[in-house]
Parts: structure tokens; sequence; C-alpha cells
């Protein structure tokens, strides 16, 4: 969006034009794609203040199976770990009609009653205004919510989002979690109208249709447009001076992959090299999970804490620091990108188009992205490159566990108490040895027509561990109860297990 023009009031910048992916892909576009329901909303950002300000009109349909009479919304930046970070909800309406609206004990739950009976796949719209303060200490969640007014804002999870439902549980409204990633919701498109003073070149999820200049007041007004997905999240890169953004650029799978960083963490080749990665990672997942939607993908540098790397719906954000720690783009800056992008792009589909609870169950994300990295890079640089991937990047801290007499349960919750560094290695390391097993069990051709079964089926829907152990089974024609709960819900896995897993890799 590096388009603006102070020559005018007006600047339109196009969506991108949608050109036919050069690879085939099994999958009907749109043949499982839910009604969904859509967010507008239009907010003004008050930088020195760290203040949105706005109004939020969903257009809700019910697609929970169930009759509905209560909704609840997610204000994520009232988490105690945010501190001063805060979101205020008022003029709660119903279909233009006022309504009760009450903060549950854990105040990022907001409570209406709608006032009567919404049948299953029935609309109501839902109004409100609301005041979000971003927080001014973001090392919580990875820094997803913070910035400051002279270096650029990281926004995500920062509106009143409806909560996920799931089918088995009801509504999600677990406490977030100081480690957890806390967005979980349902598919939804969003129209975003975004005003912002004009030093910073707003990114993130959706296309931008319009940019309008605002000569007297200096403030840009962005209006984005989004296809499905589970979040509105936006970078917003400070811009004051021409050249104080690299933006490279480069069209892949009909998709414009875009790459910003700020001139000072941009080392010469590094935005080519992420679009190098993309190009050889997204036609493939594209292959094996069907189309993104997408017409825009942003990779944004960000400062993140605990995490190289974060996927949003659209976007991309890598602390570019943690990656190149050396300072060059070094053999090894190289290596722990290619792994951290890739890893960060299947997340565009797991659990993103693809979705499933990241609190409750993530291995499911975080176990599959990453044995889905490392397929991935087999396919673009072989399998001996591959088979070092998974020993270092993917086994090595669960194996380094295992070696200290410390074993897991994959499959569990992240809660504040967890051991975050053993949960994840359980979650990323075991859970990706554990998808590993299922693919030599089944073989690579039954465990990619799984995969595409569980995407096709789960697209743009929220999934749950029997969704993906039941493709799995389905495509293998075979009783995975044993092997699935070896790797996921028991603690049992010894040093032997996990060599005969790495050993299959090459093999199978
Ligand atoms: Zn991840």
């Amino acid at each position: 969006m590096r388009r603006r023009c102070r020559s005018g009031m007006l600047l339109l910048a196009s969506a991108v034009a949608v050109a036919a992916s050069s690879l085939p892909s099994p999958f009907p576009v749109d043949a499982n794609m839910p009604d969904h329901s859509s967010y507008t909303i239009d907010v003004d950002f008050e930088p020195v203040s760290r203040l949105l300000a706005g109004e939020l009109v969903l257009d809700w349909r019910n697609n929970t199976g169930q009759v509905q009479e209560s909704l609840y919304f997610r204000l994520y930046p009232n988490a105690p770990h945010y501190g001063d970070g805060s979101t205020g909800v008022s003029e709660v309406t119903v279909d233009g009609q006022a309504v009760d609206a009450r903060l549950l004990l854990d105040r990022t739950v907001l409570e209406l009653n709608i006032g009567h009976d919404v049948e299953r796949d029935d609309r109501a719209e839902i109004a409100m205004t609301f005041e979000t303060v971003v927080p001014s200490t973001s090392d919580a969640s990875f820094g997803i919510l913070g910035g400051d007014p002279g270096a650029g804002w990281q926004l995500a999870d920062w509106f009143p989002i409806l909560a996920g439902w799931e089918d088995d549980e009801g509504w999600y409204l677990d406490p977030p979690t100081r480690f957890g990633d806390p967005t979980y919701a349902d598919s939804a498109t969003f129209d975003l109208e975004f005003s912002a003073p004009d030093d910073y070149e707003v990114l993130g999820s959706g296309a931008t249709v319009e940019e309008t200049v605002n000569l007297v007041t200096d403030q840009v007004t962005t209006i984005i447009e989004t296809s499905p997905g589970r979040d509105l999240t936006l970078s917003l890169l400070f811009d004051d001076e021409a050249g104080s953004i690299e933006t490279t650029e480069r069209s892949i799978a009909g998709s414009a992959v875009r790459v910003s960083l700020p001139r000072d963490e941009a080392l010469p080749g590094l935005g080519a090299a992420m679009l190098e990665i993309a190009a050889e990672t997204l036609p493939l997942y594209e292959t094996w999970f069907g189309e993104h939607h997408d017409r825009e993908l942003d990779i944004v540098a960000a400062s993140l804490s605990g995490a190289s790397g974060v996927s949003w719906h659209g976007i991309v954000w890598l602390d570019v620091d943690a990656i190149a720690r050396d300072g060059q783009l070094s053999d090894r800056t190289l290596d722990t990108l290619r792994f951290v992008l890739v890893h960060e792009l299947a997340h565009q589909w797991i659990a993103g188009i693809v979705g499933s609870n990241n609190n409750d169950h993530g291995f499911m994300t975080e176990g599959l992205a990453n044995i889905v990295t490392v397929l991935a890079i087999r396919e673009a640089h072989g399998v001996e490159v591959a088979d070092r991937v998974l020993r270092t990047w993917v086994a090595g801290g669960y194996l380094a566990m295992l070696e200290s007499g410390i074993d897991g349960v994959t499959d569990a919750p992240v809660t504040d108490e967890s051991d975050i560094v053993t949960r994840s290695q359980l979650i990323y390391g075991k859970g990706a040895l554990g998808f590993e097993a299922i693919r030599q069990a089944i073989g690579n051709d039954a465990f990619f027509a799984g995969l595409a079964a569980y995407a096709t089926e789960y697209r743009f829907q929220v999934s749950n561990p029997n969704d993906l152990l039941n493709a799995f089974e389905d495509a293998g024609s075979v009783d995975l109860d044993d092997l699935w709960s070896f790797w996921f819900d028991e603690e049992r896995t010894t040093l032997a297990d996990v060599d005969a897993i790495l050993t299959g890799f090459a093999i199978h």
C-alpha cells in the first residue's frame, strides 16, 4: 500500500488482479463455504493516547446449529497481562433495539442478551461503539498488541469479536493465558474504515480498496475488505519520510505477496529471500490445502516477544532481529528464515482457513504446521535438507526433554500454570513427530489425501482432534486409534520411538 499521494485528496488503490494458480488444485472453489457473518468497523486511531475508538456492526449469521438467545464477545485487551490496555463497549443494540450487555467476571467476555431467540441459520445485527486502549506494555501474548507512536503498531485482537463456537463445547469463553494465542473465532468477512495520522503505512488482513488523505488534518482513511478469516490484524509501520520502509513485492500463485521492512531491518537481499521462500511454498500449500482466499499477503517485520513469527489472516509477522541474529543474510539466517516463514505460511491454512482451537489443542496447529513445514522443505530442497530440519528444528528440543527423563501429554490445553517450555516441546516437537508417525504408517499419498479431505471438510469451519484423526483413518483405511493415542494422549514415548520415526523419514 505504498501508493499514497499528497497531490490530491483521493487516491484509489485498486485490489490486485487475481490470476489463476499455476498448480492444479483438488479443491473446488467455495465448495464448502458457509454463509458467513460479516463485520463492519469504522475506527479512528489516535497514537499519542493509544486510543482506537469507533463503531462496530456485526451482521451475524447463526451458524451454531442451535437456537441462541445470548451472544458473547471477546474483549481481549482487558486481559490482566495487558496492564493498562482495555476495551470498553457501549450503546449495544440488536436489530436496532437496545439490549442488556454485561462484562462477565473475566472482563474479556461481554455477554449480551438478544431479547429473543435467533433460530439456526437466521441472522441478527449487533451494533456497538467501542474504545480500545492499546497496552503500553506488550510483552505478553508474544507482543501481538502494542507499539508506540514513533516506531509503529501491531494490532491483533483489538476490537470486540464474537467468541468462537465449538459444537461439542459451545462458546469458547476461557480466560486468555499469558502464554496463549487468544485469537479464536469463527470465520467472518470484515469491512474496515481505519483513520490514522499520515505517519504510518497500514498493512494487514484483506485488501485496501481505497485510501483517502485529508491534507488539512494529515489523517489517512484506509478502507479494507477481506475474504473470510478469523481475525482482522493490522501493522502500522512508521513511515514519516520517503524510503523509511523497504517494500518488495512478487506475484505468487495468483497472490500479491509483499514484504515490508523498516530500513534499519532491511538487510540487503532479505526481502527477496523471503519472497523466494514464499514462492517455493505457497503453491505447494494451495495444492495440499486448497486455495488461499486472500489475494494479498503481507510479510511484515514485527517486534515480538517469545516468538520469531506469528501468522494472521493475510499477514505474517517476522521478528527480523530474532531470525537474523548475526545481522547478515548468512546461511544460518537463511536456514532460520526458511523454517520460520514456511511454518508461518502454513498457518494461513492451519488454523486460519481450516479452524481449530489453538489454545486447547495446540498440536493440531503447531505440530501439524511443523511437519508440513518439513515436508514442504523436502519438496523444495530435497530429503537431506528436510531431514536436518526435522532433527534440529522440530525434534531436537523434545529429544533433549526425553533424554532428561521428561515426557508429557501432547493434546493438553495451555494454561497459566503450564511449564511453557515443556508444553511447547510437546506441542511443536512431539506433536510433529506424531503426525510424521502417522505419515509413515499410512504412506505419503494417504497422508496427503487425508490432509486434503480434512482441509476441504473444515474449510472456514472449526475442527477438533477426532476430525483430523478420522480424516487420516479414512484416507489410510486403517484404525489409527492406538498410534494417535500413543503420540498425542499418552506419555510413554522413548528415545527409541523417536529414533525410529527420524530414521523412517528419509525412506517414506
Ligand atoms: Zn506456529
